[in-house]
């Protein structure tokens, strides 16, 4: 069954576990994480990528994760991720997403929160929750832009919002890291925390190491966002030789429930959130 993260991630910022957030590309993908919250018995969000739009459309996305998100065993939160273009956004709440990223973090802080503001409104009034970005998680094609969120601007921004959800930005990037494991900083991340009360998502979880994942969760951390791990998982197998497509398929559907099963351990949610499912 769908539905909204709210009282998941509350649940998870008073017990201090996470949820792990997993981007979906194609049905192999949604399938895969599907079966591993199954597996686990518990609460998936599933997200689509404005910037997987080539590959795969809004509508389909949208046909795909109510289809497979409704049948479901476990409850499923239906995510759009990244959304930079507020129409889009608008677009993907009217039609069947219970949970919303409007990512105007590129602009400044003005902006954002003007931006945000308006669909926060938007999304409320019809049952929707909006996460939003301050500060920037870059990408690892430049090594340099990602910007630490700073916590005046976080408390200010969420006040003035009234968003549900904020992703900051400690030192984490989007992709693959060219250089070993980041340096997260978790002083900010604890400060972070104290200071704002809506539930922290961390965005580039993927090949950032347990060890700073499972720190980032303990320290406040209550989302995190999982795709490039996935997908590798998935090409890794492609690689092997199998001899027929489908058994490829198969297989590479086997390696990201597996990898979805150990983040949901290295988060924690395995062993805390048992409760909001009675
Ligand atoms: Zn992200």
């Amino acid at each position: 069954m769908l539905v909204s993260s709210n009282t998941l991630l509350k649940d998870a910022r008073d017990k201090g576990y996470a949820f792990p957030h997993f981007n979906y590309w194609d049905s192999n993908s949604i399938r895969a994480e599907i079966a591993a919250a199954e597996e686990l018995g518990l609460p998936v969000i599933l997200a689509w990528a404005e910037k997987h739009s080539p590959e795969i459309g809004i509508d389909d996305a949208l046909a795909l994760g109510k289809y497979f998100g409704s049948k479901a065993k476990v409850p499923v939160v239906l995510h759009l991720d990244h959304g930079t273009d507020p129409e889009l956004v608008k677009y993907g709440i009217d039609n069947g997403f219970t949970s919303v990223m409007m990512d105007a973090s590129d602009k400044d802080i003005e902006e954002n929160i003007e931006i945000t503001k308006d669909i926060v409104k938007y999304a409320h009034t019809r049952g929707v929750v909006v996460e939003a970005e301050i500060g920037h998680v870059g990408t690892n094609e430049t090594e340099d832009n990602s910007m630490y969120t700073e916590v005046d601007a976080a408390v200010r921004f969420s006040k003035e919002t009234q968003v549900d959800s904020l992703a900051v930005s400690i030192g984490t990037s989007h992709g693959v890291y060219k250089q070993g494991t980041p340096k997260l900083n978790f002083e900010r991340l604890v400060e972070l925390r104290k200071a704002v009360s809506i539930p922290l998502a961390l965005h580039g979880g993927s090949s950032s190491g347990d060890d700073n994942l499972e720190k980032a969760v303990n320290r406040g951390i209550t989302k995190v966002n999982i795709y490039t791990d996935l997908a590798n998982a998935a090409l890794f197998e492609a690689k092997k030789d199998y001899h027929t497509e489908t058994e490829m398929a198969l297989a590479q559907r086997e390696a990201m429930k597996k990898l979805a099963i150990h983040y949901y351990e290295v988060f924690g949610t395995d062993s805390y959130c048992y409760q909001i499912l009675k």
